[in-house]
């Protein structure tokens, strides 16, 4: 028996656990010390009271015969689908109920929609990028093509920046970005969705963060732009949105015009689900239907603006200071040049010694990151403003 060899071109993910190395190695010689978090991925304001509602209730659901669930559909409650349909109708987008499929996160998506690609096809990913796809690709044993995104393009690549003679079967596109915040314009986008048309890619959209978006103009969806239906997967989450890191709980949306080497991709997911899952959890769906209500959507957009409020306090201590950054915006993450041309690592070395302000280095996001540094605004809004206190005293000096 031979396992799966693709495994050994996997790389440690050095980045987490050396922060953690880092910080640990500080507290030791520093007891006491107080630190100022802001580089956690994870949201920390808990669930809004309409979910936390919806729970209660569907828990109770279960203990009664009358509304006991035992398996849900696989490809999600059809309440639940029809109800992110409508989502999309809300912002003028037609997708129908069958085309969304609930899911336990983008993470299991973002791995498991391999399954309907096949082996050996070439995966072209936008770097710095969220570790996640280079590794799934990894593991499937496909060719990767990165693309290198920099402060030149607002870290935005654009397809007449791909080297020449290269094609992918696959795009990846997270907008807005992590780890850089970044979003894609309409019209940006258009010319993605033309490309993949025109080389027969199917991109995959990562939406995670698209509930931050508050410019207007500014896409949530790709399924938002012209020509997508015959070549685009939208994988979200509500992990970021409405504090389901811990609840699990997202969708995933395939056109039934979905098509490639003559075959119906919606079709090949619905086959999948049904082979390798039993569905979402009765509890979590009824829960993540909350979401989506008004009073949900007010609630989890009070939420967000805390976050947003954190990214105000840093950006303002930024543009002070004249640093280079994008995102912050319509994105929870900011993504900056560190100052004084300091390496990323320098530069965390840097705040932790001299303000116990720590971040992530941008370098763990692919090597263009070199030189970036990116702020999560998910922290306590105390620790923030302490943050960009800090950052304002150390650099004005
Ligand atoms: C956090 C994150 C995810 C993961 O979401 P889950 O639904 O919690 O698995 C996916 N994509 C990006 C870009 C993320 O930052």
């Amino acid at each position: 028996m031979i396992p799966n060899e693709n495994y050994k071109n996997l790389k440690d993910s050095y980045l987490f656990y050396n922060i953690s190395c880092k910080i640990n190695d500080y507290l030791a010689a520093h007891k006491g010390a107080r630190l100022y978090r802001m580089g956690i991925g994870d949201v920390s304001l808990p669930l809004c009271d309409a979910v936390i509602k919806a729970l209660h209730e569907a828990v109770d659901d279960q203990s009664k015969k009358e509304k006991f669930h035992g398996y849900m559909p696989e490809c999600g409650d059809p309440e639940l689908r029809r109800t992110i349909s409508e989502y999309y109708r809300s912002r003028n987008t037609d997708i129908s109920a069958d085309e969304v499929f609930v899911s336990s996160g983008a993470s299991d998506e973002l791995g498991d929609i391999m399954d309907i690609f096949g082996n050996y096809k070439t995966a072209m990913i936008m770097e710095p990028a969220y570790p996640a796809y280079v590794d799934a690709n990894i593991m499937t044993g496909n060719e990767i093509i990165r693309l290198s995104a920099g402060k030149e393009n607002g870290f935005l690549p654009m397809p007449n920046e791909i080297p020449d003679g290269r094609t992918a079967d696959i795009i990846y596109i997270c907008s807005p970005n992590n780890p850089t915040g970044a979003v894609f314009t309409r019209e940006q986008l258009k010319s993605w969705v033309d490309y993949a048309n025109k080389i027969d890619a199917v991109i995959i959209f990562d939406a995670a963060y698209e509930a931050f978006i508050e410019d207007d103009t500014l896409p949530h969806s790709i399924f938002e732009i012209e020509g997508t239906r015959d070549c685009a997967i939208e994988i979200c989450s509500l992990s970021k949105t409405a504090g389901f890191t811990g609840t699990r709980c997202g969708y995933t949306v395939i056109p039934r015009t979905l098509y490639r080497g003559g075959m119906n991709m919606h079709d090949m997911w619905v086959r999948n689900r049904t082979t390798k899952t039993n569905g979402v959890s009765y509890i979590i769906q009824k829960g993540a239907a909350a979401v989506f209500t008004p009073e949900g959507q007010e609630q989890i957009h009070k939420n967000i603006d805390v976050y947003k409020k954190n990214a105000a306090m840093l950006t303002e201590a930024f543009d002070k200071l004249g640093i280079w950054y994008c995102g912050g915006k319509n994105a929870p993450y900011i993504w900056l040049k560190c100052p004084n041309d300091m390496g990323s690592w320098e530069f965390f070395d840097y705040l932790l010694e001299k303000i116990q302000v720590i971040g992530t280095p941008g370098a763990g996001f692919g090597s263009c990151g070199e030189g970036y540094f990116r702020f999560s605004t998910f922290g306590s809004p105390d620790d923030t403003r302490e943050a960009a206190k800090r950052i304002l005293e150390l650099f004005s000096k």
